[in-house]
């Protein structure tokens, strides 16, 4: 009885673990769900859940940050490899007159794009992740369909792209379903 009182009257204003106020009949914290009335293991169990999810979230924030690093390289290395390969029609076109300037423009566009998803990526990651390996395979299927050899031309790195891709997919989607559970 005299342990209840004394813990009524310390009751804090204040939620315990994200410090939001607390109307005093509540049992849950509205803003973070903190078990404010709840027993100690309780109060225990919410915060191991709540640095578990921490953890999690930071681990699927690496993997979708590895993935909008590849649209940054894919864009430099699509713009690096469309100068490349416009200088090497260049310098044979002195002999035959015709540049590869469409081509080049290709390139300088899809570049944009890989540059415009990677910085896309960080405000809505799953849509821009999503289109950002769509464009990848689109390119990687026309490239083939062009060249058969194209395919295997840095095919362990295109390789790493895939399995960046996947895996920032994932933990984009993994991550929005983690905040939705947890009304972050
Ligand atoms: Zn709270």
């Amino acid at each position: 009885m005299e342990n209840s009182s004394v813990a009524a009257v310390n009751r804090p204003l204040n939620c315990t673990y994200c410090n939001t106020a607390v109307a005093q009949p509540d049992n849950f914290c509205i803003t973070c769900g903190y078990p404010i009335n709840g027993t100690e293991e309780d109060q225990r169990f919410f915060v191991s859940e709540r640095n578990a999810l921490a953890i999690d979230l930071e681990d699927h924030h690496k993997k979708v940050n590895q993935a909008g690093k590849s649209l940054y390289w894919l864009a430099g290395a699509t713009l690096v490899w469309g100068f490349i390969q416009y200088g090497i029609t260049a310098s044979k076109g002195i002999d035959n007159g015709e540049l590869d300037k469409p081509l080049l423009l290709v390139n300088i566009i899809l570049a944009a794009l890989y540059l415009g998803l990677g910085l896309w990526s960080r405000k809505k990651p799953v849509a821009a992740l999503v289109s950002g390996f769509s464009l990848y395979l689109i390119v990687q299927i026309l490239g083939t369909i062009g060249d058969p050899a194209y395919l295997f031309k840095g095919i362990i790195i295109k390789i790493l792209f895939v399995g960046y891709f996947i895996k920032g997919i994932k933990s984009a989607m993994e991550a929005e379903r983690l905040k939705k559970q947890y009304y972050i």
